[in-house]
């Protein structure tokens, strides 16, 4: 059974090792123990609206290995439907990870299995009963721009997060319901956030951190501001819980800018706690009096 909720993106495991610095050219260094964390922007984004109770499938592929098995798994736990994340000849995409004393991050991506995603998978979904289709990139753009046109020819609305950002072709943003960015792809997209629809989304949304979203609507700008948390523990994965969130909500029908403040919230509880997709809230913990 489809979905009404599709997300297209990667799923990674995230090894992350602590060091007290990284090593230069041909050095060696200890860092702490490895650990293993579910990652990668498609799976975080699914799982984020999977946890505020949205009906929803991933689109992605996954390596016939040791962390295949673990992704797929964490996947399904929280609710994700894995049944058209394909099993790839690649190995699942890794991002190492190196963080400092400072808090600083260094990541190399090994893409592996998430090179995979193929228009040919693209044309095996059907769209039957499917009401949105959310993308991210860390699979190939063609696949990208391949199943936006699908959807979006399918009747089906269209959101895309288009970090990092990458060019698309003009058509491509003229069959988006609505792209999400974050401030700094904003400025390399457009001079002022209000000019974003000139590229062709009917809706834009520009993520500003803890000052919330700016929802650009042909209308004008409305400014969602963002919630205050008590402590901001780990922001990692914020941009995809929102994303994840506001998919969710709009799938059940909710307009963009009703669907973009319930992800604010989503979004802001989503940096109480440590790691991406352990940090993301169910909706009864989006509905609690302290949220
Ligand atoms: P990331 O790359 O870390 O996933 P991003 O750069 O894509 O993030 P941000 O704009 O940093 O996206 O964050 C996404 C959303 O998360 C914001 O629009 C906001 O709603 C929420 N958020 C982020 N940081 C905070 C914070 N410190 N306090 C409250 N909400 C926050």
């Amino acid at each position: 059974m489809t979905k009404p909720l599709l997300v297209l993106g990667s799923a990674n495991a995230d090894l992350v090792v602590e060091v007290g610095r990284r090593p230069g050219g041909g050095e060696t260094v200890l860092g702490g123990d490895t650990v293993v964390l579910p990652g990668g922007k498609g799976a975080n984004t699914a799982v984020a609206a999977a946890r505020v109770g949205a009906s929803v499938a991933l689109v992605g592929a996954l390596g016939d290995d040791g962390y295949g098995s673990l992704l797929r798994s964490s996947l399904e736990d929280s609710g994700v439907d894995t049944a058209l994340v394909k099993t790839s000849q690649r190995p699942t995409g890794i991002a190492y990870i190196t963080v400092t004393p400072d808090g600083e991050n260094s990541i190399v991506v090994s893409p592996g299995a998430n090179a995979d995603v193929a228009e040919s998978d693209v044309d095996a979904l059907s769209f039957d009963g499917v009401q949105v289709l959310t993308c991210s990139l860390e699979v190939p753009l063609e696949t990208v721009i391949h199943a936006i046109d699908a959807a979006s020819k399918a009747g089906v609305k269209t959101v895309l997060n288009l970090s990092p950002v990458a060019e698309l072709p003009a058509e491509t943003l003229k069959q988006l319901t609505t792209l999400i960015v974050n401030e700094h792809e904003a400025a390399q997209l457009a001079s002022d956030w209000r000019h974003l629809l000139r590229l062709g989304p009917h809706t834009a949304i520009v993520t500003l951190g803890e000052r919330g979203v700016a929802v650009v609507l042909p209308a004008g700008v409305k400014e969602i501001p963002g919630v205050k948390v008590d402590k901001v523990v780990d922001t990692t994965g914020a941009g995809d819980a929102f994303a994840g969130a506001f998919s969710a909500r709009l799938a059940e029908g909710d307009r963009v800018v009703v669907a973009a403040e319930y992800a604010v919230k989503v979004a802001a509880l989503s940096v109480t706690k440590a790691g991406a997709q352990p940090s993301y809230p169910t909706a009864a913990e989006v509905s609690s009096p302290v949220a």
